[in-house]
């Protein structure tokens, strides 16, 4: 990377070096790094784990209170020690989320709920839906997920068209997407003889996206979003071709809660043939029930006659335990390209529908179990409970002068300095005056904004109050102390603002390879 690019990141993406020069000023060796030229990768990565010492200490707490396991022990220890270990970093680790200091993590998050879901895994933690023969019990919970999850994305919808939607239950919402992703790939090659494969998002789609596209070697078109963080529709439409194999939208998008004209990109896509994915991983399980509420809900689902697929995540407002989600496609046809099969290999016939093999079918269960038992009525008052605390967030943080929201979002809000205090103002400062009280919320880039996404856990009494008074307090030391540096950025809002594509990419391995050090 030399100056000249350098030079040319800065023309392209003003408010990044904007952003970039508060971070290198907090940063000195990263600063003097960047600004120098004709730089290696090894220096980078030498830079980048001096800057991460600090930040990798953050991650291993436990390391002067437990003893480092590097190998396995000579012999067993007692139950009773080790269950105690993880009963004690599970107090340490809770206090954080239950209190309502944390966007979005855990979205339910009651005791009696989560006593629940640990008997429905611990009745089948020996399951695995790979064995179908020796675990039918998976199959109809699995089934049967699908099928709550279909008919509740497809309300209103005529019940020929209703039968013929279907899915898999998945690890998760990027596996949901993964899976699409790899699933269009596929068909279109099939189906149209597309050996250029591409993708057409928002530039506000989930990473995961970006995932895919890596992984199953897509490009993928990014598409800018307007004012209003919605997806602009005249690029989208200016970006499908002969070779697009998806196009993609959000209800709502990660950073911003914002939902994408998703009637008007679906109905782009049709015309086309192209197939429609909407990520409602996010919204699958509030926006129905805030429809039935009243709030402005658009048209996102299967009524959609152009929408071929949703990703659907019950571990979050499904409140089921981490580690399951679910992908629905409008028809069988679409989701045998989906599916692995190997007919020739010596360990038997083999088929998997997902990226597992062995999977854990406990979860299944306790996914099964807390749909059946939180129910219609229990998803609504979820609903009622969480956007009246949004309405109330969303009613506070307009009266900060500072502050601004931004698109118009329902139930994860994101926010940024005012235009009156667009120069004064470093949010990320914000954010971490914020940390400073046991705050973890989410960092974002391009704008620079930080985002809270609302759970059960914020609609708990006094929650929402306390986190307006902190937030005013915050906005207010960080205009109080103009000059004060930072002391610790979040690796997220640091590297993510970085302009050197690679340094990016190296520090965040970098941090990754924190988190697997002893
Ligand atoms: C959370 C999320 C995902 C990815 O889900 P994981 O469960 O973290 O893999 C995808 N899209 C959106 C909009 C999300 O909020």
């Amino acid at each position: 990377m030399d100056a000249e690019k350098i030079a040319e990141y800065q023309k392209k993406y003003p408010e990044v070096f904007a952003i970039v020069e508060g971070i290198l000023e907090r940063f000195p060796e990263l600063d003097r790094f960047i600004k120098s030229q004709g730089i290696v990768k090894d220096q980078i990565n030498q830079q980048a784990e001096e800057v991460l010492e600090a930040v990798a200490k953050d991650m291993k707490p436990y390391k002067a209170k437990y003893e480092v396991m590097r190998e396995i022990p000579k012999t067993g220890k007692p139950r009773e020690e080790v269950l105690k270990i993880l009963q004690e970093m599970r107090d340490q680790e809770r206090q954080k989320w239950h209190g309502g200091y944390v966007s979005g993590a855990v979205y339910h998050g009651d005791d009696s709920h989560i006593e629940y879901l640990n008997s429905a895994y611990a009745l089948h933690s020996q399951s695995n839906p790979l064995h179908t023969d020796l675990w039918p019990s998976a199959s109809k919970f699995e089934a049967e997920i699908i099928s709550m999850a279909a008919r509740m994305l497809s309300e209103g919808m005529n019940e020929e068209d209703r039968a013929g939607l279907c899915g898999s239950v998945t690890s998760g919402g990027s596996e949901s997407i993964l899976l699409a992703m790899k699933t269009y790939r596929d068909m279109a090659e099939v189906e149209r003889g597309v050996r250029h494969p591409e993708m057409v998002a928002p530039v506000t789609a989930h990473a995961a996206f970006d995932k895919a596209a890596q992984y199953f070697k897509i490009k993928l078109r990014k598409v800018p979003v307007d004012k209003n963080f919605q997806a602009d529709i005249q690029a989208v439409k200016n970006a499908i071709n002969g070779n697009t194999v998806v196009v993609i939208g959000s209800a709502p998008s990660f950073p911003h809660g914002v939902i994408d004209p998703i009637e008007q990109m679906s109905e782009l896509a049709r015309k086309k043939k192209v197939p429609f994915h909407t990520d409602a991983c996010l919204g699958g399980f509030i926006l129905p029930f805030a429809r039935k509420l009243k709030y402005p809900v658009p048209a996102f689902d299967f009524n959609l006659p152009g929408v071929t697929s949703i990703s659907v995540d019950t571990h979050k407002y499904g409140y089921a335990a981490k580690g399951t989600s679910v992908i629905l496609y409008r028809n069988t046809k679409i989701r045998h390209h989906q599916f692995f099969t190997v007919a020739n290999w010596p360990g038997g016939m083999y088929f998997s529908p997902t990226f597992a093999g062995s999977r854990p079918g406990g979860l299944s269960a306790a996914c099964w179990a807390t749909l059946v038992s939180v129910g219609e009525k229990g998803y609504l008052d979820a609903a009622t409970k969480i956007l009246g605390t949004a309405d109330y967030i969303k009613k506070e943080i307009s009266k900060i002068p500072d502050l601004q929201i931004l698109g118009n979002p329902l139930f994860v809000i994101a926010f940024a300095p005012s235009k009156i205090s667009a120069d004064s103002l470093d949010i990320y400062r914000v954010m971490e005056q914020m940390s400073h009280k046991g705050y973890s919320l989410n960092g974002l880039h391009r704008p620079a904004c930080v985002h809270i996404a609302l759970t059960l856990r914020h609609t708990e009494e006094g929650v929402k109050e306390r986190f307006i008074e902190d937030l005013k307090t915050a906005v207010a030391y960080v205009k109080a102390n103009p000059t004060e540096k930072g002391s610790s950025a979040p690796i997220y809002g640091m590297a993510a603002t970085l302009p050197v594509r690679s340094v990016v990419g190296d520090l965040l391995k970098t941090y990754m390879d924190a988190y697997y050090k002893l």
